[in-house]
């Protein structure tokens, strides 16, 4: 008697995927702080857009806030997430002489680098970002008001009316789409010919190959799965990505139990799967063996680039062992 065999999916697994040098810096940090303080350790926002990563360092005893305020206890270090934050908090945290941990990526403090600079220059500062997201209220606080305004979209550009149009000088989110923001760069470069760009490229490494990768593999793709949280700019972006790349659909997914089945029903098929930049590599893994119990799994692996940042925690935590208890 024929034993029904499963049907076959096809994994194009990419390669860069997952956590990138500032999200796993900034997890250290927590980490090391309770080793050397003890906890509670204080953390301003989610450290990173994964709520995986949050449950587990909640459980190693840190405590996470929403504004300074809600820290009863100025002896116990607090956090800053790696989205940044904006100027009046490490005020606010020094004026009470809290010890703070700035765990903002580096990358993100490059771009607030260079908006002042633009604003030093003489220069009115355009940020193209996402209304509300921590990155760009850390951006946008960076700057006196009046001196920054936030574009979004194309639409944006041709209602955008500045007071010295020969005066300009744009910064960007780190996590954009690479194409809906060269579309909006050359919609402001059309309109404001003398506008400046930052001297390096402000959407991150870690953007770029993720992006890189999901396009690489999307193309006549039945499903593409996106590891990674709903609040997580970055990997909502690799879902657009997918699906402009030719995946017959996108699906953000934080677990296997998000893993929509029904799309793929029992035929055989072929699915593309990354995670953002604060998706943890445990549960890319618990959605493979999710998929290996209704499919014969084969893993093609598409690299598209290799990886080798690595940003070192500040001076104060490197003598903290990470390893043992
Ligand atoms: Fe830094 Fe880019 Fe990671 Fe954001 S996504 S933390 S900018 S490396």
């Amino acid at each position: 008697s024929a034993i029904a065999s499963k049907p076959t999916l096809t994994l194009r697994l990419c390669d860069p995927r997952g956590f990138c040098a500032g999200v796993d810096r900034a997890i250290q940090i927590v980490v090391l702080a309770l080793k050397k303080y003890g906890a509670p350790v204080y953390v301003r926002h989610e450290i990173v857009h994964n709520r995986y990563v949050v449950d587990g360092l909640r459980d190693m005893g840190a405590v996470f806030v929403k504004e300074l305020d809600e820290i009863p206890d100025d002896g116990q270090p607090v956090v800053f997430s790696a989205h940044g934050v904006p100027k009046s908090v490490p005020a606010a945290a020094a004026e009470r002489a809290m010890l703070y941990l700035d765990a903002t990526c580096p990358l993100v403090s490059k771009v607030h680098k260079q908006a002042i600079l633009h604003v030093k220059r003489g220069r009115h500062v355009i940020l193209i970002g996402h209304r509300g997201h921590p990155e760009v209220i850390g951006t946008m606080g960076q700057l006196q008001p009046g001196t920054v305004s936030l574009i979004e979209t194309v639409d944006d550009v041709a209602a955008f009316d500045p007071a010295d149009p020969a005066a300009l000088g744009f910064v960007t989110q780190t996590t954009l789409s690479l194409d809906d923001t060269a579309a909006i760069v050359a919609a402001l470069q059309a309109k404001f010919p003398q506008m400046v760009a930052p001297s390096s490229e402000s959407i991150c490494y870690a953007t770029t190959n993720r992006q890189e990768a999901v396009k690489a593999s999307a193309p006549g793709s039945d499903l593409f799965l996106i590891v990674g949280a709903p609040n997580s700019s970055n990997s909502k972006r690799l879902v657009e990505v997918a699906e402009r790349a030719g995946s017959t659909r996108g699906v953000l997914v934080q677990g296997p139990q998000d893993i929509p089945f029904d799309v793929l029903g029992t035929k055989d098929c072929v699915v593309g799967m990354s995670a953002g930049a604060s998706a943890p590599e445990v549960l890319v893994d618990a959605i493979i063996t999710a998929l290996k119990e209704r499919f014969t799994v084969s893993i093609e692996l598409v690299q598209t680039a290799e990886e080798n940042e690595n940003f070192p925690v500040m001076r104060t935590l490197r003598d903290v062992p990470l390893t043992g208890a």
